[in-house]
């Protein structure tokens, strides 16, 4: 178990059902007022503590794209696990650019692009932000190729700067 869909490396909160066991999550709400639990989850540590016990519906629903293709035989274990590590390793390369953060904090940096839409059009920006604007286009490419299904690109103006990012980094 990998632990990237439970330590908030890939979503702030999940769906809360009425027949979860709500003693064992944190409750939180979305803007529209839906019922959710937020992660990073408190029964993660390296990995789920409540995994044979009460664990929330989506839990027990969610399959990354990783692990869909690796279950229908579209690709190994080994291949599988190569992802995984790389995921991991962008993931601590995100977290080493935000002073004090945690896995909480790479969602609010994958939307650092978002943010900052028009400093994105000023050359300066982009250089002196370079590092950082890679590694959140190298971050949401891989959580749309390996890990949620049905993620749609939101790089427009990201991939427009990185076309040319010999001459705007
Ligand atoms: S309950 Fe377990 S599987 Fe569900 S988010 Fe928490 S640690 Fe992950």
């Amino acid at each position: 178990m990998c632990g990237l869909c439970c330590n908030g490396s890939l979503f702030k909160t999940a769906k809360l059902y009425d027949t979860d066991n709500t003693d064992l999550i944190e409750v939180t709400d979305d803007k529209n007022g839906e019922a959710r639990f937020r992660l990073p989850c408190k029964n993660f540590s390296t990995k789920c503590e409540i995994y044979d016990k009460e664990r929330p519906r989506t839990c027990v629903q969610f399959k990354c794209k990783t692990l869909i293709r690796f279950e229908n035989g579209k690709i190994s274990h080994k291949r599988a696990l190569e992802i995984i590590s790389q995921m991991q390793v962008l993931v601590r390369k995100v977290l080493e650019t935000i002073p004090n953060g945690d896995n909480a904090a790479i969602v609010s940096v994958s939307n650092f692009v978002k943010d900052h839409k028009m400093d994105m059009l000023d050359l300066s920006f982009r250089r002196q932000n370079g590092q950082k604007i890679l590694l959140v286009h190298k971050y949401r490419k891989m959580v749309k190729k390996h890990f949620i299904v049905g993620t749609k690109a939101r790089n427009g103006i990201l991939s427009r700067v990185l076309k040319n990012r010999d001459q705007s980094l």
